[in-house]
């Protein structure tokens, strides 16, 4: 995708449409904020401006998205850019920081060698090191792109080298747009997982992928027992623990939602449209101290179920923090 066409982060998007203008091009980037908004996207966007060769010999505005670098690069198996990963989705070990360093001294194919760390911040304390050296002895034609949601747990001396580019959040408009351009979806679900997702397609799109509608049906039925009855005793004879994790998540993400609406007093998220009238109105009236304790409960129910505490028990007890 073109760099201009890309949903929401105007100022973003038009301060790196102002870097490649005046090709003033710093080493390393740090692209920050939350998930699923688009920041990788961006990076390869960003890329593809300053790789494609029909842009540079034919004078081009933009990217021409069909030249051998744009196309590799939107199949992410161009050979001159490097993705790194946690292993596991856990950290960043210091000998994946080591192959950037190799990476980025090979001479390129097009004209930068780039790599583009995803949650940078799960580098381990030797791979930030090894990396703040990389930092410090920049290579020719090399740019690094960083992408993390936790800023704040990058090391500080990392965070001052690189120039911030920061992310945020989309409009219910714009997270709309874009899953309904790639999904085939009904106005019901769409409506339903937009609330949910808070901003971010890309959580939006997850959710889809997950299996939406048992879990809308499940998290509706749960929370309108709670309002119809006080005696509900909710019992979990489902053998999976990881459908009660995201149950748990979507409670969490219910009354995130009514704390925000009472708060910020906001239209941004807006629950109202898909959780019916009678259930929202019941937990609007809690006051947010109320709401603040159950979503505390909620929080330590789901950590017991990751320390792998018998979900029965969880089941239990998430009914009594409504009690
Ligand atoms: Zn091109």
């Amino acid at each position: 995708m073109l760099l201009e066409k890309i949903q929401g982060h105007k100022n973003t998007i038009k301060y790196l449409c102002s870097i490649i203008a005046k090709q003033r091009l710093a080493k390393t980037y740090l692209f920050f904020g939350p998930e699923g908004v688009g920041r990788e996207l961006t990076a390869n966007a960003f890329i593809m401006e300053l790789i494609c060769k029909n842009k540079h010999t034919l004078k081009l505005k933009h990217a021409c998205e069909q030249c051998n670098d744009c196309r590799k690069i939107l199949n992410k198996n161009h050979p001159d850019i490097k993705y790194i990963d946690p292993e596991q989705n856990k950290t960043i070990k210091i000998d994946q920081i080591r192959e950037i360093k190799k990476t980025l001294q090979l001479k390129p194919y097009s004209l930068f060698n780039v790599c583009i760390i995803k949650k940078a911040h799960m580098m381990t304390i030797e791979a930030s090191n090894a990396f703040l050296k990389i930092l410090e002895e920049p290579t020719q034609n090399s740019l690094i792109i960083l992408i993390t949601n936790k800023k704040e747990l990058l090391l500080p001396t990392i965070v001052s080298r690189c120039t911030q580019v920061g992310f945020n959040y989309l409009s219910i408009q714009e997270t709309m747009k874009i899953v309904k351009d790639k999904i085939d979806i009904s106005q019901e679900d769409l409506d339903f997982i937009i609330s949910f997702s808070q901003g971010s397609p890309g959580l939006a799109l997850q959710m889809i992928e997950n299996k939406l509608n048992n879990k809308k049906d499940r998290v509706l039925t749960f929370l309108n027992n709670i309002v119809q009855d006080k005696t509900f005793s909710f019992v979990w004879d489902n053998e999976n623990k990881n459908e009660l994790i995201e149950d748990l998540d979507f409670l969490i993400l219910f009354f995130r939602n009514i704390v925000l609406k009472k708060e910020i007093k906001e239209k941004t998220i807006d629950c109202k449209i898909v959780i019916n009238n009678k259930i929202y109105d019941f937990f609007k009236t809690y006051s947010i101290d109320k709401i603040y304790n159950i979503l505390e409960k909620i929080l330590e129910l789901k950590q017991g179920l990751l320390n792998n505490m018998n979900p029965k028990i969880i089941a239990q007890n998430l009914v009594m923090c409504f009690k």
